[in-house]
């Protein structure tokens, strides 16, 4: 079938050389990439191979279901499963080969139990410590008794040691300073040879301290800043997605007439209205319209008019030409203009990562390498 007239266009070029940039901010911790939640939009194997392919060394995971889906498209290397997870799926973990994050006691010995259940001896393991976050970890005074739980459990190995930062992006707050030092006094209990880390992309740019062994590398990869306050250390990440659609009506409305479901927009004058054929089924978020949201077409920032609906909006280009076919660019570069991620964050008080992984997958992606 041939596509709709609305995709996501992914530059895995991009992906690729934005990995050498954090490879080179990060050494000599070296990069896994985390390609969580379908590469955060962006497609999970696809990214996952060109991360690698551009020197990550490993790849992050939230699910054991996208982490089996890693293994079934054939990619190797290890793979770290960032959080506990539900009892019942750790066979298939095993089973794939999927690194396991534990913080329990009780998730150690499942752990074991799962791995001895395959005959496994040593398989990896990271214990995630709760230095701050308080999402999950153990507590650090648990820490070095969970160390030798792992250690005497014949079906595993301590393969790292993981905190998670709250405050990487904001880097004047002192509280990550004082999750390091917490995660300073856990690691005196980390025999030699166990990978330590603790950064995701805020905290391997601007905390030195953070880097560790490896870095756990999302947002960068993909070219979004991790938030405002690190802004001098993104400023040469490459954006990887642009979303594009072709406009698919055009017509004219006189001053006075109003569009779209509650007829919230009144043209002041005469103008000419392009239809294009994406909505917050895509996820274009329907506020977008209401927050000054803007579309690129023939080069040009063009305001969105009336709400957005599920498959469709509406742009008003004044005066100039459209034709059917016509690109937009939603997300992106066209001529000299550009709409980032990031612009959507603002005008909608989120942050970049919800929008590019609110793109749902009904919009193609498009892979340029
Ligand atoms: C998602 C996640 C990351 C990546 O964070 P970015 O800000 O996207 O770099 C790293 N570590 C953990 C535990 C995560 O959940």
């Amino acid at each position: 079938m041939t596509e709709r007239w609305a995709w996501a266009e992914i530059d895995l070029g991009a992906v690729a050389r934005n990995v050498v940039r954090m490879r080179a901010a990060a050494q000599p911790a070296g990069v896994w990439a985390v390609v969580k939640a379908d590469g955060y939009g962006h497609g999970a194997l696809r990214v996952a191979r060109a991360a690698q392919a551009a020197g990550a060394t490993g790849l992050c995971v939230a699910l054991v279901q996208e982490g089996v889906a890693l293994r079934r498209a054939g990619v190797g290397g290890p793979i770290l499963v960032l959080s506990e997870q539900p009892p019942e799926q750790l066979d298939e973990a095993v089973e794939h080969d999927l690194a396991l994050t534990v913080y329990s006691a009780t998730a150690v010995e499942a752990a074991n139990q799962a791995a001895q259940r395959r005959t496994k001896v040593g398989y990896p393991v990271h214990l995630k410590v709760d230095t701050g976050m308080h999402r999950v970890g153990c507590h650090p005074a648990d820490a070095a008794g969970l160390i030798e739980r792992i250690e005497a459990s014949p079906g595993l190995a301590l393969a790292g040691v993981a905190t998670h930062l709250a405050v990487a992006d904001e880097p004047d707050d002192p509280y990550t300073g004082q999750q390091l030092a917490t995660f300073a006094t856990v690691r005196r209990s980390v025999p030699a040879g166990v990978l330590v880390h603790a950064a995701n992309s805020a905290g391997a740019l601007a905390h030195p301290a953070a880097r560790h062994d490896v870095v756990r590398v999302g947002i960068a990869l993909y070219g979004i800043s991790p938030g405002p306050g690190v802004g001098p250390w993104v400023s040469d990440l490459e954006p990887v997605l642009s979303l594009r659609a072709k406009v698919s009506h055009r017509q004219r409305r006189a001053a006075g007439d109003r569009i779209s479901y509650g007829l919230r927009h009144t043209f002041g004058r005469d103008t000419t209205v392009a239809t294009l054929p994406i909505g917050y089924a895509d996820g274009v978020p329907r506020r977008l319209s209401s927050t000054g949201g803007v579309v690129l077409i023939g080069g040009r920032r063009r305001p969105i008019v009336g709400v957005v609906t599920m498959d469709q909006l509406m742009v008003d280009l004044g005066d100039d030409e459209v034709a059917i076919g016509d690109e937009a660019v939603l997300i992106g570069r066209q001529g000299d203009e550009e709409i980032r991620a990031a612009e959507w964050a603002e005008r909608l008080g989120t942050i970049g990562y919800e929008i590019v992984c609110g793109i749902s997958a009904r919009v193609p992606r498009r892979y340029r390498e």
